[in-house]
Formats: C-alpha cells, structure tokens, sequence
C-alpha cells in the first residue's frame, strides 16, 4: 500500500519552506511539491533586506535555497513538480502529479500569488534591475530617483505614495482616467506634492540596456507616444492567487484568495492554508513565513487530535473507560484550540472515515 504522509505541503516559498522546517522537525512526514518553479516570488528579487537575520540583506534567490536546505535538514522529502489535481473528498487525502498518486493525512496549500506583469519583452529583461512589483520590498532602492508606478487601484496609490518616502518623484500612469482605488487612497495620492499622474496612458516599453532609464508611453486616446525619463517602474496592476487547481472545492473570497476559516483551517478539515495565496494584504516574506509556521503547528494540533479521536472510539468500541480528550491550549494557555464541538464533529468524521 502506498505510504501516506502526514502532511503534504504544496508550494514553495517562504511559507511553504517554514510549514515543512516546523512540520518535520515536529517528527511528521512531510512531502512538498515545490512546483517547477521553485522558491516562489522571492526568485524574481534582488535584494531582500527587511527580512530579519541577514544585517547585510541576501539575494531573494539565496535565501530560498537557504530556505530549502533548512527544510531538508530536517528531513521533508522534496518534489519538483507540479501538483495536476487533488482528491479532498475523502481521507487520506489523494495529489495526483506527473510521476503518480500521493496519499496524505493533512494538506498545507502554500502556492503563494503571482503579481500581474504587462507582458512587455523589455519589462522581463529588466525586472529587478528598475523594474519591480513591490515597492516595499525595493522602493528604498531608489532614494531621491524618479520613478513610475502603473495602476489606478488601491496598491497603486498605496505604492506610489511609500515611494514618495525614498524617490524625487513619483508619476503614476493610469490607463483609464478615473481611478479605481478606494476615495481615501485617492485623496492621499492626490494631495502628496511628489505624485503626479499620467491619464489614458500605457507602457509601451520599458527602456534601458543594464537598468531602467525611462519608458515610451503611448496615450490610449490620441495615439501620441512619449518619453518619460525614470530610473524605476513598479507595477500595482494586482495579484492572482494561484488557487486555480482548488477552485470549487476550497473557499475563496471573490479575487481567489482563500479564505481561513478559522487559523489557518479551510472549509475543508485537514487542509490548511498559508501565505500569499491568503493574503492580499501584507504579501511580505517574513508574514509568509510566520503563516507557514501557525499551519505548521495547526496540522500537527490536528493530526494528534484525529489520533486522539480514533483511541477514544476504539477504547468505548472495547467497551473501556472513556478516557478524557485533552484539549490542546494556545502557548499562553489561553483559549482552548479545540472546542468540545470540535472534538465531537472529529469524533464522528474518525467513525466515519473507519465505517
Ligand atoms: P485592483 O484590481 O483593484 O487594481 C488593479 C489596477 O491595475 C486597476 O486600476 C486596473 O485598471 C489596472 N490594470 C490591470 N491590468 C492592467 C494592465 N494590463 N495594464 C495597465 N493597468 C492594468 O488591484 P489592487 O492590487 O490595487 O487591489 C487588490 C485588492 O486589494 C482590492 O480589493 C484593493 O481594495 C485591496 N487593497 C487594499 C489596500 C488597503 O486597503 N490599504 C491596499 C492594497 C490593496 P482598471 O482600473 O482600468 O481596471
């Protein structure tokens, strides 16, 4: 019989990577499916310099092989691949990926979101060289620099006004000539002396041989082209969480983010969620990783609950005392994880997962 995991956690970014240190070193078996992109978002950036530990900052792609060798360490078992379909109906849980069927107790969807690009060659060729999609992330990068944000939504104000902390001068180039973001984000933008905005306006090409040094817009109205001289361009034309393969089967908000339902649990027991693919609102490494961390510790709070669940059945099925089921307590000791509700509801999927 094939073996079953303890848990398989499927992606590989920062939260993915701390769901697997914590989950192995917690003495489950772990399988991830780090996809064949691995390492996530943080592969596309340069310097990382906000995630604590590394005074110095590091590279977005050492980091992650950081991240990787210390997930090994500890003994997760590692697949470079893609998961095609999962089977949530019943447990053990099936993924199906090229190589073949894997059966696991408990799931961690880490898959993260990727940020919309405009699909220019020239933008590809420059990304993390001027061209980037978090200005929180590089924005200190280009102190007293001109720079371009594109997008008329809440993350375009948003960005456009934490680079006027660094930049000269920010110019916000929109390609309808209302905004989208919400009235406040708008005010705010409007009023900063350093944003001003372009209307009706594409990017057309990002120009620059070695580092971005302006781009060629064209106006969407009149057809006219033009140049703008900037040293940065940071794309806020959203984010799309990559929860395409749980569509229908695990909730999501309306943009596809999942959505917890309580700590990191889905609507469906035994999968968590962690990351990106739950955040459209920080999207920052260290938030990730901390998210990997909670899952980590909910699946294992969860899987010795199911175990505990099973013994207690068994013991009344043998006709023996009924032994208490402990309840697991936060660290502080404060509220119960696992209400006696809960425990019940546990109760009877574990009989009818052994019917
Ligand atoms: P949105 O989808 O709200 O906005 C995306 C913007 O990018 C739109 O203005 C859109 O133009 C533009 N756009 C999309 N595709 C292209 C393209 N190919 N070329 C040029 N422009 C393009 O995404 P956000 O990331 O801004 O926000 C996502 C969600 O997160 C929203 O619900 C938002 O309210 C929320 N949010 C909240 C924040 C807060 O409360 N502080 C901060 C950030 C986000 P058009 O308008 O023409 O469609």
């Amino acid at each position: 019989m094939a073996k079953v995991y303890d848990v398989i956690i499927i992606g590989s970014g920062p939260s993915g990577y701390t769901a697997a240190i914590y989950a192995a070193r917690a003495n489950l078996s772990v399988l991830m499916f780090q996809g064949y992109e691995t390492g996530g978002q943080l592969m596309q950036t340069t310097d990382v310099e906000n995630y604590p530990g590394f005074e110095e900052g590091i590279l977005g792609p050492d980091m992650m092989e950081k991240f990787e060798a210390q997930a090994r360490r500890f003994g997760t078992e590692m697949l470079t691949e893609d998961v095609t379909a999962v089977d949530f109906n019943q447990r053990p849980f099936t993924l199906t990926a090229n190589s073949g069927e894997y059966r696991t107790r408990a799931v961690i969807i880490s898959t993260g979101a990727s940020a919309q690009w405009l699909g220019l060659p020239s933008e590809t060729r420059l990304k993390g060289r001027g061209v980037s999609a978090c200005a929180t992330c590089d924005g200190f990068f280009f102190k007293k620099k001109d720079v371009a944000v594109v997008g008329g939504g809440d993350t375009a104000m948003e960005e456009a006004n934490f680079l006027t902390r660094y930049a000269n001068h920010v110019t916000v180039i929109h390609r309808r000539d209302s905004l989208r973001a919400s009235k406040i984000m708008q005010d705010r933008a409007f009023k900063n002396p350093k944003i001003s905005f372009v209307w009706d306006t594409e990017v057309a090409e990002v120009l620059g041989d070695e580092e971005v040094n302006g781009l060629r817009l064209s106006n969407l109205k009149t057809g006219e082209e033009s140049t703008l001289p900037v040293q940065g361009l940071f794309l806020a034309i959203g984010h799309k969480p990559n929860t395409d393969l749980f569509k229908g089967v695990i909730d999501t908000d309306k943009a596809g983010y999942i959505v917890p339902s309580e700590f990191t649990t889905t609507n469906i027991p035994g999968v968590f969620a962690a990351g990106d693919v739950t955040d459209h609102r920080y999207r920052q490494a260290v938030t990730a990783a901390g998210d990997g961390c909670r899952a980590a510790i909910d699946v294992e709070r969860w899987l010795e609950a199911q175990a505990e669940a099973e013994r207690s059945t068994e013991g009344n099925e043998a006709g023996q005392e009924r032994r208490p089921l402990r309840m697991n307590r936060t660290r502080n000791n404060e509220k119960p994880i696992l209400t006696a509700g809960k425990m019940a509801e546990l109760r009877r999927e574990s009989r009818e997962l052994r019917a």
